[in-house]
C-alpha cells in the first residue's frame, strides 16, 4: 500500500473515532457474483474497550472542515494534521482491507469540504466506486452532511445500507451556541428526506420487486451527551419522537469527550460521562423494547437518570404501586416491567405458565435475575434472599410494599457494591 495512503489512514481513521453511530445492522444484500455480503450473519460486531464499534473500516473522507464546532477535534480552528482521500483511494483501501479480512464493511463520514453538497458528492463517489466498479456487497454506513440537498441524500440512499444524520446537540439553542454554522433544519431536512425515500421505496418494491433498495438498514443519529446542559428527560423525549416519527433505527449517545478543553463554551470536565451514556442506552432500550414512554423514565420531577441504578430498577422503586407482579397471573406487559426480567424471559414466563404454576426455581432457570426481581414479584412458594445470595423455595420474600422503596434501594445498592462497581451494561447486551 502506498505510504501516502497509509499516512491518510492514520490521520482519518483516528479523526473518526469520536463518532459512535457506527454499529452495523443485519440486512440482506444479495451477492450476485461480486465481493462480500451484508447478510445478518455475515457482519460481526466488535467493540473496543470503551464500547465503540470497530468492526467496520471507520474513517473520514477528509478531516478538513469549513465549520468550527466547539466540541469537534476536526474543527477549522484546530491546528492538527489534515488529510483527504480521493474517492479512488478510499474505495481501493476498503477493498484491500476487506480482502485481508480486516473489515467487513465501511463507515464513512467527513468534515465539510467546499460545501455540504460538494462533500456529499465526493462521498457518494466512494460508494459508487465500491458498488459499481468493485461490486462490493458489504455493509456501508454513510453519515450525511448537514445541509446537503435532498437529491444527494436520495442518491446516497441507493448505495448505502444505512444513512445517519447526526443531531449532535439536542436543542437548537445549544447547537447554535456550539456549532454556529449548523441548525436543526439542516439536520431534520435530510432525516425527513430519508424517511420519505424509505417509504416510497417500500411502496415501489410492492409493485416491482426488482426496484433497488433504498437505505435498507434505515437511518440513525447521534447525540453528544454532556457538551451542553440538556437534562436526560429532554434527550429521551427527543429520542422517543425520533423513533416514533421518522422511525429511526437507532439513536446513539456519545459521552462528550473534552478534546478542546480551552473552549469556554464547553463544560470543564476531564473525562467523558460514561455512566450517564450507559444509563441513556439502557433507557433507550426501555423505549424501544419495553414499551416505556420517555415521560415514565425521566420527567420534570425526575429530570435525570439515576446513575446508581439502571432506569428500569429506578422506575420500579419510584412506583411501588405497580408491584408485586404475580408471574402466574399478570399479563405480559406487567411482567415486562419486573426488574431482572428481559423481553425473552417475559415471553418464556407467559408460555411456561400454561403448563403449571411457576415457582422461583423455574424463574431462575428461565433467566430471571432474582436478586433484582425478588422485591417485585409473587410466585408459587415464594423466593427469599439469604446471606449468601438468593435461596429459592424458601419463605416468601418481602416485597417493595412491605420493605418500602428506600430499603429496597439500599438492599439493591449493597448487593451491587459486592460486584465490580465499574462494570457497565453495554447497549448490545440483553436488557436489564
Ligand atoms: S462539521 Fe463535523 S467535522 Fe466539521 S467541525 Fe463540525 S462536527 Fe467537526
Amino acid at each position: 500500500m502506498h505510504r501516502d495512503v497509509i499516512k491518510k489512514v492514520e490521520i482519518l481513521a483516528d479523526a473518526a473515532k469520536y463518532d459512535v453511530s457506527c454499529s452495523s445492522s443485519g440486512v440482506g444484500r444479495a451477492n450476485n457474483g461480486g465481493l462480500g455480503n451484508a447478510a445478518a450473519w455475515g457482519i460481526c460486531h466488535s467493540y473496543s474497550a470503551d464500547g465503540r464499534c470497530i468492526s467496520l473500516l471507520k474513517t473520514l473522507l477528509s478531516n478538513y472542515c469549513l465549520y468550527d464546532c466547539a466540541y469537534c477535534i476536526n474543527r477549522r480552528s484546530n491546528d492538527i494534521p489534515r488529510a483527504a482521500f480521493t474517492s479512488r483511494e478510499l474505495a481501493e483501501l476498503t477493498i484491500e482491507f476487506y480482502r485481508r479480512n480486516y473489515i467487513e464493511g465501511l463507515f464513512l463520514s467527513s468534515g465539510v469540504l467546499k460545501s455540504a453538497d460538494y462533500t456529499m458528492e465526493q462521498m457518494i463517489g466512494v460508494l459508487k466506486r465500491l458498488r459499481n466498479e468493485h461490486r462490493f456487497n458489504g455493509y456501508i454506513h454513510m453519515k450525511t452532511i448537514p445541509g446537503a440537498s435532498d437529491d444527494l441524500v436520495r442518491q446516497a440512499g441507493l448505495y448505502a445500507d444505512r444513512l445517519s444524520v447526526n443531531i449532535e446537540i439536542p436543542t437548537e439553542e445549544n447547537l447554535k451556541k456550539l456549532a454556529p454554522e449548523k441548525d436543526h433544519q439542516s439536520v431534520y431536512q435530510p432525516i425527513k428526506s430519508i424517511q420519505e425515500g424509505i417509504a416510497e421505496n417500500r411502496e415501489d418494491r410492492k409493485k416491482f420487486r426488482s426496484t433497488p433498495r433504498f437505505t435498507p438498514a434505515g437511518q440513525s443519529t447521534q447525540m453528544i451527551i454532556g457538551a451542553s446542559d440538556e437534562r436526560d428527560n429532554r434527550i429521551l423525549s427527543l429520542s422517543s419522537s425520533l423513533y416514533e416519527g421518522p422511525k429511526l433505527k437507532r439513536v446513539y449517545y456519545s459521552g462528550f469527550v473534552p478534546v478542546n478543553e480551552y473552549d469556554r463554551r464547553l463544560p470543564q470536565i476531564k473525562a467523558a460521562p460514561l455512566v450517564r451514556e450507559n444509563r441513556l442506552y439502557q433507557a433507550d432500550w426501555l423505549l424501544r423494547f419495553y414499551d416505556f414512554t420517555a415521560e415514565e423514565i425521566a420527567n420534570d420531577q425526575y429530570p435525570d437518570l439515576d446513575l446508581e441504578l439502571d432506569p428500569k430498577l429506578s422506575w420500579a422503586i419510584r412506583h411501588p404501586e405497580w408491584f408485586p407482579v404475580d408471574v402466574n397471573r399478570d399479563d405480559y406487559q406487567r411482567i415486562l416491567r419486573i426488574p431482572g426480567v428481559g423481553v425473552k424471559t417475559a415471553r418464556l414466563i407467559v408460555m411456561a405458565r400454561r403448563r403449571g404454576r411457576l415457582r422461583a426455581e423455574h424463574l431462575t432457570k428461565m433467566g430471571v435475575i432474582m436478586k433484582r426481581a425478588v422485591y417485585f414479584i409473587t410466585c408459587e412458594g415464594g423466593a427469599a434472599p439469604s446471606s449468601g445470595g438468593l435461596k429459592v423455595g424458601g419463605p416468601a420474600a418481602a416485597t417493595i410494599n412491605e420493605l418500602g422503596p428506600a430499603q429496597v434501594r439500599n438492599l439493591l445498592l449493597s448487593k451491587k457494591k459486592k460486584h465490580d462497581p465499574r462494570q457497565l451494561w453495554l447497549p448490545f447486551q440483553d436488557a436489564p
